[in-house]
């Protein structure tokens, strides 16, 4: 090891779930988003967030719980384009006005699109007065790596998963992943919009991440009470391949959503929208 390199570390924030002003749903929980994390990834001196998450209110405890790391924020990366994970970002960089926000290029621009923005309204929507009003763009990075006190913080693109153009990041000096939403961690999946293409796509990145053959891994939304094991990529590919097998059965709505509680009874977050879509 270089004498320049230090040591890194790195701790998760989870958000809460939160509810959310939706009709009452045909099945499950009342509405609730799913718990979201954001991970710190630092050094001796040094910071980089990765994902912002949502509210004002979260965003704000996140704010806080950065600065008591004591650490210089110099970057805050965002996995993908789903609202959830970034459109926290202007109290951050309120607070942490010198950090610069990133994504990859393809994440970028798939952020300013049209449907992106309509979902990220329609999130305001459903938490109203709980999100700031515009979000300003990250920057795309000029490379699938940077460096943090001399350790490689490296970009891996995923592709489609649960939407399109994401990424994980992967820190090969501390054997971790941060997986976006690539994995989930015992909390149901947002699987309800896919089609069997996209479900492909989403098990060939998680096998992607598992190549890598990380210590632990750190997913966008999970179980509070759980840990960051790597069994979470098995997990999650099994997950999508059984939901796979009952959508080609065509089993109605409601048997569905049961069949995936019944196989899944501890997972948080029953919530109709991950199981069965937004739409
Ligand atoms: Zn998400």
């Amino acid at each position: 090891m270089p004498a320049s390199q230090s040591v890194l570390n790195y701790d998760v924030f989870v958000a809460p779930e939160k509810p959310f002003v939706a009709p009452p749903p045909a099945v499950g929980d009342a509405p609730a988003w799913d718990p979201t994390t954001s991970t710190l990834i630092f050094g001796a001196r040094d910071a980089v967030l990765v994902d912002p998450l949502m509210t004002v209110p979260e965003a704000s405890a996140l704010a806080d719980w950065v600065a008591l790391h004591d650490r210089n924020l110099t970057t805050i990366y965002i996995t993908h384009g789903h609202g959830d994970h970034y459109l926290g970002l202007p109290v951050l960089l309120d607070r942490f006005p010198d950090a610069r926000p990133v994504a990859a290029p393809r994440t970028a621009r798939h952020m300013r699109e049209r449907d992106t923005q309509a979902l990220d309204n329609s999130l305001r929507t459903m938490f109203p007065g709980q999100i700031a009003d515009t979000t300003p763009p990250p920057e795309p990075l000029e490379s699938p790596e940077f460096q943090l006190e001399g350790s490689a913080i490296q970009i891996i693109e995923t592709g489609h998963t649960d939407t399109v153009d994401t990424t994980s990041v992967h820190v090969p000096d501390l054997g971790l992943i941060v997986s976006g939403d690539v994995a989930y961690n015992h909390c149901h999946m947002y699987v309800g919009d896919t089609t069997a293409d996209g479900r492909a796509d989403w098990i060939a990145a998680l096998d992607q991440l598992a190549e890598l053959d990380p210590d632990a891994v750190v997913t966008g939304h999970k179980d509070p009470t759980q840990g960051n094991p790597p069994s979470v990529l098995a997990e999650s590919r099994g997950y999508l391949e059984y939901y796979g097998q009952l959508r080609e059965a065509n089993l109605p709505s409601q048997e569905l959503f049961d069949a995936m509680v019944r196989r899944y009874p501890d997972w948080v977050s029953r919530q109709q929208f991950l199981i069965l879509g937004l739409g």
